[in-house]
């Protein structure tokens, strides 16, 4: 992460999103972690993942100060600020508002690992948040959703979306990516029959080894980068 610039991050980081189907008009976020210790680079409201360019990314505060940056500040960012204050691992958050998420957290069920896509997500079981279904819009909130999540790679936020993180923008994008299908398939699977199989606890920690180690997490980031320039939907 050092390395990196957060703005340029940023804005790869959302417009990934939107390259994996992740929009939903204007609402939904990725973020990073300030290098200097001052907040997080986030999209700025009003705007859908694929508008997102240097121009349309903030740096705000843990209170919610605008400290940098054009545009305004998202409602739910104490997400982000919150969750990575909790996670000194991080440095990285997505809040999307997959529909697969939602529906699947509906049937209050647990994850399986139908294919590599639940892997991360399934032992332990996936967390939920419960504390609201509505907008996570203050500190206090947003410490619930990180104390949630705990060590975790993300959590499903029930009637409202998906939360994930990562140590960086690729593992964060992914895993919400990852999180979304893995909704998907299970959706798919139980809505034409009862679930007969999937991978025990050997293949689950072979499988994390195998299909998910940090350079797999990568590229498919930046295949999903060059998707978003490919569209043109990268900033600049
Ligand atoms: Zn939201």
């Amino acid at each position: 992460m050092n390395e990196v610039d957060p703005v340029r991050e940023t804005v790869r980081a959302n417009t990934a999103l939107a390259a994996a189907g992740q929009s939903d008009m204007v609402w939904g976020h990725a973020s990073v972690r300030d290098p200097e210790g001052r907040g997080v680079w986030m999209k700025a409201s009003g705007w859908g993942f694929e508008e997102i360019d240097a121009d349309r990314v903030v740096l705000v505060s843990p209170d919610g100060e605008v400290l940098s940056g054009g545009g305004r500040r998202h409602i739910e960012y104490p997400i982000h600020t919150e969750l990575l204050a909790a996670r000194p691992d991080a440095g990285a958050v997505v809040h999307t508002h997959s529909t697969a998420a939602v529906a699947f957290a509906a049937l209050d069920v647990p994850l399986r690992a139908l294919s590599h896509d639940a892997v991360p997500f399934v032992r332990p079981d996936v967390p939920r948040f419960t504390g609201t279904g509505s907008l996570v819009m203050t500190r206090a909130l947003g410490g619930e959703l990180a104390a949630a999540v705990g060590e975790a790679a993300g959590c499903l936020v029930p009637q409202h979306g998906l939360v994930t993180v990562g140590p960086d923008a690729a593992s964060a994008v992914m895993y919400a990516v990852l999180l979304d299908r893995a909704c998907r398939t299970q959706l798919t699977a139980m809505a034409a029959g009862p679930l007969r199989r999937w991978s025990d606890d050997e293949e689950i920690a072979r499988k994390l080894r195998e299909t998910w180690p940090a350079s797999q997490l990568h590229a498919g980031y930046r295949y999903l980068c060059r998707l978003a320039e490919r569209t043109g939907r990268m900033g600049r």
